[in-house]
């Protein structure tokens, strides 16, 4: 045996049977929710060992989602960064363009296996909520989706988008009208509603079993990353970066390598303008532990307790909360995390269109932004792959605005 004192990870164990992640995640919600969540839990541990729901998830998601997505050596971006060979994992060639889909097919599957004809789902950018719209039309499922008026305003494109395949937006108008709102209104929604109701929540956040389930539905990104690398290079990647909003492209693609202590695992925050109170989304510089809307976790607050605003370029990843199993793993050391700026993101996508004729999601650009610079610090046989979780077309807008174009 080595002598280096490598700290065991026995990622099955977690998270344990109350829904913790060490001393985070859990389940916080009103009473009336707490049967809903056991039988969900409950349903989720059938539907796991069960050869044909595992074969209908597989079957729809090589079949409506398009997987697999492929492993992408980004030649002329590696020439250019003159560092470490850059992959992509190309979760932006997904129906309807990012990783979401993965997560809302497993889970509405879920629904009709529960035998629930009515879906809810909250939104910030819109694409969880056109991803779950879309599986919903495909499955004949009831579709409501909430989201703050201030995002409908935003994202009027997405809005369209969502009631072309049937759903109905409901407009959010409480506090600032945006993701945590549309958040708080669904799970009024499914308090109300339980019976016939499943909520599909679109991040690896909120009550116990959510955290997990999410995860385990996005899973499938890191096994075929660990097969494609292997084919490709014979040997696991150095480091694997992915962008962290709730944290659950990350932990897609990161769970299958956690135990593999010598590949470095980075998430990347948005650091939005810059660290100062109210002008990013990086829970991990200035966040303290508290609980929002179903676990514990860090969170950007106040003194007070009061929840702080948040800023990112990308609507993605602006959220005051990161996913429960992040913190732990940021806590124990096996995740490290960065954050890229608003300024860095832009550039970096910019480059990524200039270089290999790809448009980035906002959100993807942050790791991006990290990966770049990480690449030039490292040789030449170095690897990394980094998760492309999505791609850019709804952002063009946004950033030709930033770059003082009219289209
Ligand atoms: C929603 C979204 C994210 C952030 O969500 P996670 O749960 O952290 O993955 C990242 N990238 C894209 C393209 C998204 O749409």
């Amino acid at each position: 045996m080595s002598g280096t004192s490598v700290k065991q990870i026995d990622k099955e164990a977690l998270p344990n049977r109350q829904g913790r992640f060490g001393e985070f995640g859990g389940c916080y919600v009103p009473e009336t929710l707490m049967t809903a969540l056991k039988d969900l839990g409950e349903e989720y541990e059938q539907a796991k060992s069960d050869p044909e729901f595992q074969s209908e998830l597989a079957f729809q998601l090589k079949e409506f989602a398009g997987r697999p997505t492929g492993l992408y050596f980004a030649e002329r971006l590696t020439e250019e960064i003159g560092g470490a060979k850059i992959y992509f994992k190309r979760e932006d060639l997904l129906h309807t363009g990012a990783h979401k889909i993965n997560n809302a097919i497993g889970q509405a599957l879920l629904a009709k296996r529960m035998g629930k004809r009515r879906i809810i789902a909250e939104t910030g950018a819109g694409q969880h909520g056109v991803a779950t719209a879309t599986v919903c039309a495909k499955m004949g499922l009831e579709c409501v989706v909430y989201m703050g008026a201030v995002d409908m305003e935003r994202q009027r494109l997405n809005v369209f988008r969502m009631q072309l395949c049937g759903a109905e937006v409901r407009g959010v108008d409480s506090g600032q009208k945006t993701l945590k709102d549309a958040v708080n209104e669904a799970m009024r929604d499914w308090v109300t509603n339980v019976r016939d109701t499943h909520y599909i929540l679109g991040s690896a956040l909120g009550a116990h079993p959510y955290p997990m389930m999410v995860r385990d539905f996005h899973r499938v990104i890191g096994k075929e990353a660990r097969e494609q690398i292997l084919e490709k290079e014979g040997r696991l990647p150095d480091e694997m970066i992915a962008c962290v909003g709730g944290g659950s492209n990350a932990i897609g693609l990161f769970y299958e390598f956690l135990d593999e202590p010598d590949i470095r695992l980075v998430g990347v925050e948005a650091g939005g303008y810059g660290i100062k109170q109210g002008e990013h989304a990086a829970r991990f510089e200035g966040g303290r532990l508290g609980v929002l809307q179903g676990c514990k976790t860090y969170i950007l607050q106040n003194e007070d307790g009061q929840i702080e605003l948040t800023h990112s370029i990308s609507a993605g990843l602006d959220y005051a909360a990161i996913g429960p199993e992040h913190a732990y793993y940021r806590d124990t050391g096996r995740i490290d995390y960065a954050y890229a700026t608003d300024d860095e993101v832009l550039e970096a996508f910019q480059l990524l269109c200039r270089v290999e004729g790809i448009i980035p999601a906002l959100e993807s650009a942050h790791a991006l932004a990290y990966t770049v610079k990480r690449a030039s610090e490292l040789s030449k046989d170095k690897i990394i792959v980094m998760n492309l979780s999505g791609r850019g077309d709804k952002d063009v807008n946004q950033v030709a605005r930033f770059l003082g174009e009219e289209v």
